[in-house]
């Protein structure tokens, strides 16, 4: 974690830096003060010499006149020496200790004896700087041991912040359940530590219908009711298992057990734990389905094991709440396609036979063309149109997104020259938003094109805010610098914690198809329209509705407040050419464009 072992580095030689400056200025301040003090008491002791000589020299004088013998010599010496104290005259001395030096008088005789202290000004100074400097190095000592202290306390919290910081990495901030990379990580645990007589299994658990739970519970609701399912499923594990948030309403479990346990009423278990009512303000149901995969049977390592207990997941979807489907061979019909297009795609993208379709966006007031989005074709000389959403993540895997994702984007851009009034959209996979790269790339495509930043709108899915927010909002803020503007595609596919909205700087949510599809066949499928767009509108967003098939639903989608709108009724993909066409025959009619059938028949 370098932030924080930057802030640690900063905080500890901020210190030392603080007690290094400390220090050398309490040095100097002693020295100044011990010089100064020095000073002062050598020139107090030689004034007080000087006066105690001229004392002494006039009480000789009172008591002997001129005729008392000075020796100019004596007067010398005592004027050079330092540190003789309390210099007088006196006839007869008596502290043996004394310095003393005899007097004549006029006869020659001793008259007396001028004596004095011999002091040390340098032990005298040192005896009065002590305690200062016993004060300063006492404090200096103490603040020594307290930035230390502080120092041991700082690193000690620091140490606990990171700890926090790397659970937070591994954990479901909602649920407290280990997120999707921790999950995985605990499954190649369990993998790698089961015996030779037991089985891992690895289960996948969705919850059905969440959007609509949403719609009745609101957003808040939504959260509450996934925290309770946590909760469900934590009661209902077997010993050693673990669950963990692997999606916005998918949970996987993880056990290994003996040959004999029945993994399908473990995991029936758990499907129906999930769905006994919750409890949130009034109760709540929601049923779930699972498909699981189990090593060794059907797979030894960890891909091929969530792939195939995926792909039951899947079959279980199919057969309705409450389904628990293990996986069988029968049902991994994807990989013999998917081998197709592994060996396929590298080929058909050096060979030119992806190209590029485009799908006008109209706005809702007026149905004039304002967008194109950009959708990826594929025509197999054989096998005939593949769809974008088969081959995109076989080329995920195949770690082919980074020439497709260029190739979509500069083409994009090249061709959006042809239409200078429209903003095109270009649609990010998963793979790509997750590499900083695109930032590059992106920069890179629109400097070649020339067409301006403001003209390109990149698509991205919810699921890759969700998976890692903090890193997304600094990518999707780079992007934003860029000056392009960022769409949220298929809003509402999946449910997802709506707060994270708010910390992206988001241009447009897309509102997925199936919103649509409600609209008109279930009493509250125009109120759930009406508080998405409101939803949008509440956090600047422009709002885009996608798949509008019938005029009824533009009619009421222009009714719930949307902006745009997109779908087969306006007009399907089509090449370049054909939206030439289109726009050609819109602005001569200067109307609505036409419905599809009149662009494509
Ligand atoms: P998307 O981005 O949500 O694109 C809209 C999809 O809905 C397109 O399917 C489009 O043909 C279809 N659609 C549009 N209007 C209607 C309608 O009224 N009714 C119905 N039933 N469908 C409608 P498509 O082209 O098959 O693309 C599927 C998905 O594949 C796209 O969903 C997008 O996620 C992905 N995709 C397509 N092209 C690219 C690409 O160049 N790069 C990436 N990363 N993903 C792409
Ligand atoms: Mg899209
Ligand atoms: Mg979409």
């Amino acid at each position: 974690m370098p932030r924080v072992q930057a802030v640690r580095t900063f905080s500890a030689s901020r210190t030392i830096a603080i007690l290094a400056v400390l220090a050398v200025g309490a040095t100097a301040l002693s020295a100044g003060i011990g010089y100064d003090v020095a000073r002062r008491s050598d020139e107090s002791l030689w004034s007080d010499q000087r006066t105690s000589l001229r004392n002494a020299v006039a009480e000789f004088r009172s008591l002997f006149g001129q005729s008392g013998q000075l020796d100019p010599r004596f007067i010398r010496m005592i004027e050079q020496s330092t540190g003789l104290q309390n210099l007088k005259f006196e006839s007869e001395p008596d502290a043996d200790q004394r310095e003393m030096q005899p007097v004549l008088d006029s006869l020659g005789r001793i008259a007396g004896f001028f004596t004095w202290e011999k002091t040390h000004p340098a032990t005298d100074t040192m005896d009065r700087l002590m305690p200062l400097i016993i004060g300063i190095v006492g404090l200096l000592i103490g603040f020594a041991g307290y930035s230390w202290w502080q120092l041991r306390r700082t690193r000690h919290e620091l140490s606990v912040t990171e700890e926090l910081a790397a659970q937070a990495g591994d954990v479901d901030k909602l649920t407290g359940l280990p997120n999707h990379a921790k999950t995985l990580e605990l499954l190649d645990l369990m993998l790698a530590e089961r015996a030779d007589n037991e089985i891992t299994t690895f289960a996948i658990v969705e919850l059905d219908g969440m959007s609509d739970v949403v719609a009745d519970l609101g957003v808040l609701g939504g959260d509450e009711l996934i925290v309770s399912v946590a909760n469900r499923l934590r009661e209902a594990l077997p010993p050693h298992a673990r669950c963990g948030r692997i999606g916005s309403d998918e949970f996987a479990v993880t056990f290994s057990a003996d040959n004999g346990v029945n993994a399908e009423a473990v995991v029936r278990g758990i499907v129906e734990a999930v769905g006994r009512p919750h409890w949130i303000e009034t109760v709540v149901r929601v049923s779930a389905h699972a498909g699981f995969a189990q090593s060794p049977g059907h797979a030894t390592t960890r891909g091929e094991l969530t792939r195939r207990a995926e792909l039951a997941l899947r079959a279980s979807a199919k057969r309705g709440p409450g389904a628990v489907v293990p996986f069988d061979p029968a049902i991994d019909t994807v990989s013999a396609d998917q081998k197709f297009i592994q060996r396929e795609l590298p080929r058909a993208l050096s060979a030119g036979e992806l190209e590029l379709h485009y799908q006008p966006i109209v706005s809702a007031q007026g149905g004039r063309v304002v967008g194109v989005e950009a959708l990826l074709r594929w025509t197999h000389a054989t096998r005939g149109p593949i769809g974008p959403a088969v081959f995109i993540p076989v080329a995920e895997q195949m770690g082919l997104m980074d020439s497709l994702g260029a190739f979509v984007l500069r083409r994009a851009l090249k061709e959006a020259k042809r239409w200078p009034d429209l903003y095109v959209a270009v649609n990010l996979s998963p793979l790509q938003v997750r590499d900083h790269a695109i930032v590059d790339l992106v920069r890179s495509a629109l400097a070649d094109s020339g067409v301006p930043p403001e003209r390109l709108m990149l698509e991205i899915t919810e699921g890759v805010l969700i998976d890692n927010p903090e890193e997304m909002v600094k990518r999707i803020q780079d992007l934003h610098a860029l000056g392009v503007r960022i769409a949220l595609d298929d809003f509402g596919s999946g449910y997802s914690n709506l707060g994270y909205l708010q910390r992206f700087p988001l241009d447009k949510l897309k509102i997925d198809r199936s919103f649509v599809i409600v609209l008109g066949n279930s009493a509250n499928g125009g109120v759930i329209i009406q508080a998405i767009v409101a939803l949008g509108r509440a956090l600047g967003l422009s709002v885009l509705v996608e798949g509008v098939e019938t005029e009824q639903q533009r009619v009421l989608l222009r009714l719930a407040g949307c902006d745009e709108m997109q779908g087969f009724l306006f007009a399907k993909p089509a090449p370049a050419k054909t939206i030439d066409r289109l726009l050609e025959q819109a602005k001569r009619s200067a109307r609505a464009p036409a419905p599809a059938e009149a662009l494509t028949g």
